[in-house]
């Protein structure tokens, strides 16, 4: 049996939407575990440490028979496996690669390591605008609220998102093109 997961991905160093795209493939490859619906990328102004650049960001579901805590590691190695590096660098500073679990089905997760549903994910809107494109009726588990409801909530909070985050490119990636391209150009 397998369970679906919202991940949330972004990358602030380097060809960052070419890490989005390789993290996704990479993930598409690791046995028990496949994409199954990415959103459009889009570019978000860095909150909590400001003084670094801007991150492109996506949200992707995924199909996978891993449990949490596999899934996690799995996730840990895909960031090492891009040139991750974690050692005394700002928490939340500048990243190649962060992937995040989002939320896992309507599952609650508390662990040493993980919580699910991530525990910042409704107060940011470069992952909730993403998830709202590709679930944007999923409730929230703990808030019991949908995905739609959050981002209105967050707006509410934070002021309009088009001041914090733009779209890079239209469409998901399950087109015929498949995760393999057309690679879209950043512009930034
Ligand atoms: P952040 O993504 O919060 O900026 P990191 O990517 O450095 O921070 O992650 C640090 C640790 O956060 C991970 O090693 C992991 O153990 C923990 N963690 C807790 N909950 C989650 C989650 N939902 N998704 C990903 N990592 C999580
Ligand atoms: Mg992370």
């Amino acid at each position: 049996m397998s369970d679906v997961v919202h991940i949330g991905l972004g990358s602030n160093l380097g060809d960052r939407v070419a890490a989005i795209f390789e993290a996704l493939e990479r993930l598409d490859d690791c046995d028990g575990v496949s994409v199954v619906r990415v959103s459009t990328l889009l570019e978000s102004e860095p909150v909590d440490v400001v003084d670094q650049p801007c991150f492109v960001n996506a949200a992707a579901s995924v199909r996978t028979v891993l449990r949490p805590e596999a899934f996690l590691a799995m996730l840990l190695q895909v960031e090492e496996a891009m040139g991750r590096d974690r050692g005394g660098v700002v928490p939340r500073g500048p990243r190649s690669i962060d992937l995040d679990i989002l939320l896992w089905g309507d599952e609650r997760v508390e662990t040493a390591d993980l919580t699910v549903p991530h525990p910042r994910l409704h107060e940011r809107a470069f992952v909730l605008v993403p998830l709202v494109e590709i679930a944007e009726t999923l409730t929230h588990p703990v808030l019991n609220e949908s995905m739609a409801n959050l981002l209105t909530q967050e707006i509410a909070c934070n002021g309009p998102v088009d001041l914090r985050c733009r779209m890079l490119a239209r469409g998901s990636l399950q087109d015929e093109s498949g995760f393999h391209g057309p690679r879209m150009e950043e512009d930034a």
